[in-house]
Order: structure tokens, then sequence, then C-alpha cells
């Protein structure tokens, strides 16, 4: 039975969003069409979700440290949750989960902002790269709340498509390189969005997405000085030259707890492809402010890294 279905919004992926600069709140373009585009895409999910049946739909901010939303660019009857996607699963009674705005794991050279939850991380589940959309189909999947429907950059829906086949879904740009993209009409493109989010409320349209029952966990760190924090954050101690941190079990919020501690580390209070805030809970560091650090974001929307070796 169609009922409460949680959006989850990242910006990265949004219609019309074609510079870097759009992503973050260090620059105007953030606020003049990063934002605004991130709230269109997850409107016209929502509009659909309504179209389709939904009868309750929420918004969850999932971009940086999910500040970045006001209620009143939400269109009602769509209200934003001031929760984590965590804490509206756990909230009970969720439908389906739909993603706004996706972008494509860490390594993808034609995708526009190609990371896996932040800058210079990578993820694997079972030794398959991993990005964020099915990283938090599978945090949504143990609490048995249904992927019903994904939105975003053309490469980020062909890669949750390698993973979920079934998976409904709605480009709304093509990525050039990590920089740029070819635009598909923003307001074609959120059209389309709304017709695939008004079948993705239909009863049946998605599925649980589930790991293997015993699963692993591995989250890799491009940069040695960041890998020495998560270690201390971890376990306080570990060979000073360790890059990869495992996780081994069956629970996936588990898991995500496990990732959370780790990206806290170097990203305190970060939301975006966790699901669920890191820990400190308190932005700092990289995020002090509430601002990802300049330099670091420079050196994120340069050439991408090799972050595994095999
Ligand atoms: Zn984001």
């Amino acid at each position: 039975m169609p009922g409460k279905f949680v959006v989850l919004a990242d910006l990265d992926g949004a219609a019309g969003v074609r510079n870097p600069h759009e992503c973050f709140p260090n620059y105007p373009e953030f606020e003049q069409y990063g934002v605004p585009h991130m709230a269109a895409d997850a409107n016209a999910a929502a509009r659909g979700l309504f179209k389709g049946g939904a009868s309750e739909v929420v918004i969850v901010d999932g971009h940086l440290i999910g500040q970045n939303l006001i209620s009143a660019r939400v269109g009602a009857p769509a209200h934003l949750s001031a929760k984590t996607l965590l804490e509206e699963l756990q909230g009970g009674a969720v439908s389906g989960l739909f993603l706004t705005g996706i972008h494509a794991k860490t390594g993808t050279p034609n995708s526009f902002s190609s990371h896996t939850i932040a800058p210079f991380l990578a993820a694997r589940v079972n030794g398959d790269i991993v990005g964020d959309s099915l990283l938090v189909a599978y945090l949504a999947g143990a609490l048995d709340v249904p992927l019903v429907g994904v939105s975003g950059d053309w490469v980020a829906c062909e890669e949750i498509q390698w993973a979920l086949p079934w998976i409904l879904n709605s480009p709304t740009k093509t990525g050039f390189d990590r920089a740029s993209v070819r635009h598909h009409n923003p307001d074609t493109a959120r059209a389309s969005l709304e017709e695939i989010a008004a079948r993705a409320a239909a009863p049946g349209a998605g599925r649980v997405v589930k790991p293997s029952r015993e699963f692993r966990v591995e989250l890799s760190l491009a940069r040695a000085e960041d890998a020495q924090l998560v270690a201390r954050a971890l376990d306080g101690a570990g060979p000073p030259n360790r890059r990869v941190f495992a996780h081994a079990g069956q629970d996936f919020v588990e898991a995500t707890a496990f990732l959370g501690t780790a990206v806290g580390a170097i990203y305190p209070a970060w939301v975006d492809g966790l699901g669920r805030r890191a820990r400190p809970e308190t932005p700092g560091g990289y995020t002090a402010g509430g601002m990802l650090d300049t330099a670091l974001i420079e050196r994120f929307m340069g050439p991408t890294a090799p972050y595994w070796s095999d």
C-alpha cells in the first residue's frame, strides 16, 4: 500500500547544476543556483510520488552536512525533515526511498563531481567498489524499506543499474568530466523525474536491497593524513601506513555506524552518502563553520586519484 515516502536529496547530480562552485557553500553560485536546483529536483520527485498515490512525502537533506534546504523551498504538501535518513527510516512506516541528485562513485572520470560519501574516500562492499546510492539502499534495506527510484547524473544512474537492473531512474544530465556537464534541459529532466517518481510510488515498484548475509565493508583513504585520523577514531592504533579500514557484519545499520565514525574523523557532522550523521556531530576541521575547506575543494575538483591498486 502506498503510504509515506522519503526523498533523499543530494545536490551534485541535480538537473541544472553544472559548475563545481554550485556544490559548496563557499561560493555564491551555491545559494544562487545549486540549492534551488537541488530543491527543484526533490520537489519534482515529491509531486510524482503524490501523483502515484503517496499519502505523505518527506524530503531529507542529504548534501554535505545536511543543512542546505529550507522549508520555504519545499513545495507543500511535501515537507522538509529535520532528521537524517536513518532517523526517518527508524521512525517506521516508510513505504519507499527515492533518491534525487545522485552522482557517480569515486574514480568515475566521466561523471560530474564523482565521489563516494566525501572527497578522497572510496568504499567497497564484498570486494565491489560501490557508490553512495547503493550504500544508502543497503541502509534502507536493513530497515526493510525498498529503494523505489533514483534521479541524477546519467552515469550515476547507470552505475546503480549495474547493481540493480530493475531500478526506475531518471537521468538529469550527462557529465563530460568531473567538473563539467552536457545539459539536459532542467524543465524536461524534471518532467521526466516526476513521471518516474509517480511510477515509483506504485506497489511493488521497488525492492528491499540487501548485501549478502555476511558482508564486508571497506573504506579507503586517498590521503595518508586522513587515514591516520581515521585509525585513531576507529581503534586508536594500527600501522601508520594503513589506508584501508574494514568492517564485517550482518547488519548494515552497524556498518554505517562504522562508516560514520571513520568519516567523522575527517568530516565531522557529515551526512552525505552516509544516511546518518558522522561523529562527532558538530562541524569542525574540514567542515568547520558548515563549509568544506576551500583548499580541499580545489584539490577535489582536479583529476581523480587512483584509490585501489589492484
Ligand atoms: Zn552531495
